[in-house]
């Protein structure tokens, strides 16, 4: 399938506006030629970075020139990424301190929207628990597997420009969504709009002031080409902020991954990976990996000012 090529370059920080916006670091791959699959969840190109500029304001990092909404959503809705379902049980285990977080919150629960459903273990967890649940995720592969494998009803499409109707929502959560999207201001207003005035956001997102950030530089895991932005604790205030939220709380998140998984990872060790009977050895020795590099921040609805 053939996608419309469309870059913009941007003359202002797309988290808050400033002008003060410079290079920072050169792109380390062809992203003029993107494809679908190497925007994955599960991609392995792990070190390669778009053109980033920086705000001197905010400290967001970003991609500039950026993919505009519509040729990133056009390049995800073709996205398949099977090896995403096979660590179902991983992730599963990730997002299950998140609901406990959200359900000391809210502990008659209540609507739960999940952006960026990808194919619902989220809101299949949620569900189970007691949870009305709802989201959207813009690859179709995700969407219909899905429906196929939990019975979920998640919408396709874009949330920023989705007409979500009228009900508010209790909780909304973003597990590493924002920085996919060249336009992560709107994200965050459209997240405020959709929720209720006691209601809380749950954002994750990897943080690119972390003391592995640092050591790794070049050769951090999260420096990849589905990323379009960079948070640090202070551009990630900023965007909450300017989105009329307040910050509730702020944890670090841990990774569960299977040993296959982390195997397939790393070069040297990959062959090991697929070793007649140790396969699926591999896939069922789960690993927390304590990284604590990415943010899992909590966010109230600030009054109206
Ligand atoms: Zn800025």
């Amino acid at each position: 399938m053939t996608h419309p090529k469309q870059f913009e370059i941007l003359d202002r920080c797309p988290v808050c506006s400033s002008s003060a916006i410079s290079s920072f670091r050169r792109g380390t791959f062809d992203y003029l030629s993107i494809q679908a699959n190497q925007i994955k969840i599960t991609d392995k190109d792990y070190g390669k970075i778009w053109d980033l500029w920086r705000c001197a304001a905010c400290t967001y990092i970003f991609a500039n020139p950026a993919p505009t909404a519509s040729f990133i959503h056009s390049l995800y809705r073709d996205v398949e990424d099977p090896a995403y379902e096979d660590e179902a049980e991983g992730r599963r285990q990730n997002f299950l301190p998140i609901l406990d977080v959200l359900e000391r919150f809210h502990p008659h629960k209540g609507r739960l929207f999940d952006v960026g459903a990808a194919t619902g273990i989220l809101l299949h967890s949620a569900r189970s628990r007691g949870w009305s649940v709802d989201g959207i995720e813009t690859g179709l592969w995700s969407v219909r597997r899905g429906r196929e494998k939990y019975g979920l009803d998640i919408r396709a499409g874009d949330f920023i420009s989705a007409d979500l109707g009228s009900r508010l929502f209790t909780a909304v959560t973003m597990i590493d969504f924002i920085e996919h999207i060249p336009t992560p201001l709107q994200a965050a207003e459209k997240a405020r709009r959709i929720l209720s005035p006691t209601g809380t956001l749950c954002l994750v997102t990897p943080d690119a002031g972390s003391l592995a950030a640092r050591m790794m530089k070049t050769r951090w895991w999260h420096l990849r080409p589905g990323h379009l932005g960079y948070f640090n604790r202070k551009s990630i205030v900023t965007l909450l902020n300017k989105a009329g939220f307040t910050i509730a709380r702020v944890r670090r998140y841990a990774w569960t991954f299977s040993a296959h998984y982390l195997l397939t990872r790393i070069p040297f060790l990959a062959p090991l990976a697929e070793m007649p009977g140790l396969s699926s050895f591999w896939k069922s020795l789960r690993i927390k990996l304590g990284l604590r590099d990415s943010f899992e921040i909590y966010a109230r609805k600030a009054a109206r000012r």
